[in-house]
């Protein structure tokens, strides 16, 4: 079904900005074989922008070609830049949100490794309940003060108090994000006390700086501070404020279960206009993409670092029949060997770069060039390491 009205403020002044008709499904998933890699569901990225709220999400996104099942792998905990993000979050939640001694819920918590986290932090005597239905593991860890369920929190989960609510990475995952929150806060009815922390890429970031690589299938539902502070008025949550982090790439929301739910603040003009331009720009800034992908190649092959979201959807958009870019390299043990959803690139570890005659290696993620450049010199491996984005920047 094709959306005609935002979601979460149901105003019909939607904006097309953006549209991918073939794009794969999954960005995450790992495929053995390259042509099962190519032969991947494919489906139609329409993303449109509303312009009472700001919210942005894939009118035509169908959540039924989706399956977040036991190859889906998008885990970045191997490398230390996004350790150290997720230490720096520990930190806030233990230090400036003191949360010690309280009743942790994550939802949608993965393979349980953030919860895992601030259970184990030294002296916080926190306790935790990790819920996701598609989670694997122990059904309990650190001494029985970890407890995992298969299952979403909703109206169903209100035996678990809660002091705490986290959810990272999630509601860009999900195309009623109001509906989403609702069950939550319906969840809640027996810990009014307790407050929620959200994680979620931020739209403003994506468009401001033209990242081509950013919008994919998975994310259905992109928000700006305002969309997502709407969202959660909507579900009945007072918000008490909204920060970037993750060098502002995320955005990190804190909110509180209200009496009522409310319909304040909708500011959506900005990111309108951020998005037509973006929009605009598709088709120029994609042939740029690939014409500096040729220019590389005349100095060696290229490779593209991290065979995570941004990785696929670049390599889908400049290089789908595989003339651009040699390989992928990922540090992800679970990746390697193993080929890129929608082109079918060979995923391979740092240690194969030389056996693919690389001489480039495009990073994608500005707060992975250093770390990336440090591994190759490590690696002894005569490779160029490019941060696209910064590269872009310095040639303007
Ligand atoms: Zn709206």
């Amino acid at each position: 079904m094709r959306l005609d009205a935002c979601p979460i403020c149901k105003s019909k002044t939607i904006v097309d900005f953006l549209c991918r008709p073939s794009v794969p499904v999954h960005q995450n998933l790992v495929c053995c074989e390259e042509t099962r890699a190519r032969s991947i569901s494919r489906g139609r990225l329409e993303m449109v922008v509303c312009s009472s709220c700001g919210f942005a999400f894939n009118r035509s996104f169908d959540s039924s070609l989706l399956a977040y099942g036991t190859s889906y792998d998008n885990s970045q905990n191997h490398s230390p830049a996004f350790e150290h993000h997720l230490e720096s979050l520990v930190n806030r939640l233990l230090d400036q949100h003191g949360v010690r001694n309280c009743r942790i819920v994550e939802v949608g918590c993965g393979k349980g490794d953030f919860l895992r986290r601030l259970i184990k932090a030294p002296g916080s005597a926190n306790r935790g309940i990790g819920m996701d239905p598609s989670y694997e593991g122990p059904a309990s860890a650190a001494d029985g003060r970890l407890e995992f369920r298969r299952q979403f929190f909703d109206r169903n989960t209100r035996d678990v108090a809660a002091d705490v609510v986290i959810c990272r990475h999630v509601i860009e995952h999900i195309d009623q994000p109001v509906d989403f929150l609702r069950a939550i806060r319906q969840g809640l009815q027996n810990s009014p006390q307790a407050r929620l922390f959200f994680e979620t890429p931020c739209v403003s970031w994506i468009l401001q700086n033209n990242v081509t690589w950013d919008f994919f299938y998975e994310h259905c539902s992109l928000f700006t501070s305002n969309s997502l502070t709407a969202a959660f008025e909507r579900a009945g949550f007072d918000v008490i404020q909204v920060n970037h982090v993750f060098a502002g790439q995320y955005l990190w929301l804190e909110a509180v279960p209200a009496e009522q739910p409310s319909a304040n603040r909708l500011a959506g003009a900005d990111v309108v206009q951020q998005a037509r331009d973006f929009g605009r720009s598709e088709a120029q800034r994609n042939l740029h993409w690939s014409r500096t992908a040729e220019q590389l190649r005349l100095r060696g092959n290229v490779a593209v670092w991290g065979a995570g979201a941004k990785g696929v959807t670049l390599a889908n958009v400049i290089d789908p029949d595989r003339r651009l870019i040699s390989c992928i390299v990922d540090i992800n043990p679970n990746k390697q060997g193993n080929y890129l959803a929608g082109t079918g690139h060979p995923i391979v570890s740092p240690n194969r770069l030389r056996e693919f005659n690389v001489k480039t290696a495009i990073v994608l993620n500005p707060n992975y060039g250093e770390e990336v450049a440090a591994l190759t010199h490590d690696l002894g491996l005569d490779i160029s390491v490019i941060d696209l984005m910064e590269w872009e920047q310095k040639a303007a």
